[in-house]
């Protein structure tokens, strides 16, 4: 992905937020470099990946950060925020208790980043649809009042990972032209 001779028209920084084991490294592992593992310690460390794509003739440098696992003793600090202008609002459709934990998320986000970042509620993990512990419908409500975008994914599976950071740049493309 990405030519380091092509010039780039933007830098879009993407944050992704959620309780650990929700899935946001291999979310990140799959949307950049197409890549899953089931050993969830992997890509401990990596601050951020980038991915570059084209929105209307466009360069975009997508560059999306992700928690080094601070985020299990909610550590996650305001230089991690700062100049984001998306979030992806990660949690695991089989543990509700991280969907509960959601608000405390988006909080925490909105009193950190940007007031015009674009954020899109991911249910993950559909794959293991028979463990489902998060109604669909309880999630799209809930986005639904609080104005985010929202889609159940599955990184395993590569569901709707691509459509969720499209949906995001896209949306920030459009508020910055
Ligand atoms: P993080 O702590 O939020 O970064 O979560 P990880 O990306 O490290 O994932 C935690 C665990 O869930 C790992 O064992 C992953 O392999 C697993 N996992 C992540 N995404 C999925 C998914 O879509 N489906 C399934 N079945 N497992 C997943
Ligand atoms: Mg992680």
């Amino acid at each position: 992905y990405g030519d380091a001779s092509q010039k780039v028209d933007y830098v879009f920084k993407v944050v992704l937020i959620g309780d650990s084991a929700v899935g946001k490294s291999q979310i990140l592992a799959r949307f950049a470099r197409d890549e899953f593992s089931l050993d969830s310690k992997a890509t401990i460390g990596v601050e951020f990946q980038t991915r570059t794509l084209v929105i209307q003739h466009k360069s975009v440098k997508a560059q999306i950060w992700d928690t080094a696992g601070q985020e299990r003793y909610r550590a996650v600090t305001s230089a991690y925020y700062r100049g984001a202008v998306g979030a992806l609002l990660v949690y695991d459709i089989t543990k509700r208790q991280t969907f509960e934990h959601i608000p405390r998320w988006l909080e925490e986000l909105r009193g950190h980043a940007d007031k015009n970042i674009v954020i899109m509620l991911v249910g993950n993990k559909i794959d293991l649809e028979e463990q489902r512990a998060v109604a669909t419908e309880d999630a799209k409500e809930f986005a639904e009042k609080e104005g985010l975008f929202f889609l159940e994914t599955s990184a395993l599976e590569s569901t709707n990972v691509e459509t969720a950071f499209n949906t995001v740049l896209n949306e920030i493309f459009s508020i910055v032209n």
